[in-house]
């Protein structure tokens, strides 16, 4: 069948990861700009970061049949030196107009700190004054209730259309929170962290199809890029038939994706 996978870090994977993506029925894949897994030590490196994301990385899809779509921001991780993040703010404009750039994201918060949260405000305004969608990453590691109730607070004061913006890496403890405000949710499914495919699969079957989908979230540390197609047969195994998986990993990214004009995968 064929999926999308609306978060991953290819940057962070291998040709063979694509090849067998492709096979699995991959068309098209989103990334978010993220942390690379050690701070950069000057903005600059994100304007080749950027180059990467819009150029290299869509024709190196391409040869596997997947188109790459991206999404530019700072993110939380290294938002807490404020005048860092805005220099590397300062570069997005140029690249927003690139073929394959959907929108601002990961944008998020990472510790609940004051600093992330101006940070986070001021890009939520840059997708608002541009007119793009928001991608939005929820902590992990401190409390991402509490950080879920700031993000939802500042995307409203902001004034965003919520259908026009994805609270990513949502938990039974979050899920309902963005759902009920009229957000899109995503589930990262990830080996030893955040969401199985089981509690993913409780999760839908809980909270139901609508405005939700899965992703891998597949980067530098131990992920799988394999994880969606995994929790489609998780989903058979439990008697659901191929409507939930299409409606889930095709159908929902196409229609919350759709809505950037740029984003015209062939399926
Ligand atoms: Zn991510």
């Amino acid at each position: 069948m064929p999926y999308i996978d609306p978060h991953i870090h290819m940057v962070s994977r291998t040709t063979d990861d694509y090849a067998r993506m492709a096979e699995a029925g991959c068309i098209a894949v989103t990334e978010p700009a993220f942390w690379a897994g050690f701070d950069r030590s000057n903005p600059a490196g994100f304007f080749d970061y950027f180059r990467q994301l819009t150029d290299t990385e869509p024709k190196r899809a391409a040869r596997y049949g997947i188109a790459h779509y991206c999404w530019l921001c700072i993110n939380p991780k290294e938002a807490e030196d404020v005048g860092f993040a805005r220099e590397v703010m300062g570069l997005i404009p140029e690249f927003l107009d690139r073929p394959n750039v959907l929108g601002i994201g990961e944008i998020g918060l990472n510790k609940n700190s004051r600093n992330e949260l101006v940070i986070l405000e001021e890009q939520i305004e840059l997708a608002r004054r541009h007119d793009r969608l928001i991608l939005v990453h929820t902590p992990h590691l401190e409390d991402k209730l509490k950080g879920t109730r700031l993000i939802i607070d500042a995307l409203r004061n902001a004034a965003v259309d919520p259908g026009r913006v994805l609270i990513d890496h949502v938990e039974e403890h979050t899920v309902a929170q963005v759902l009920d405000a009229g957000f899109w949710a995503g589930m990262t499914l990830y080996p030893d962290s955040k969401c199985t495919p089981q509690r993913a699969v409780d999760i839908i079957e809980c909270y139901g199809r609508e405005r939700i989908w899965i992703n891998s979230a597949g980067d530098w540390g131990p992920s799988d890029p394999l994880a969606v197609p995994k929790c489609h047969v998780e989903m058979r195994r439990r008697g659901h038939g191929e409507d939930l998986t299409r409606r889930i990993s095709l159908e929902n990214p196409l229609a919350f994706l759709g809505q950037c004009p740029s984003f015209q995968p062939r399926i």
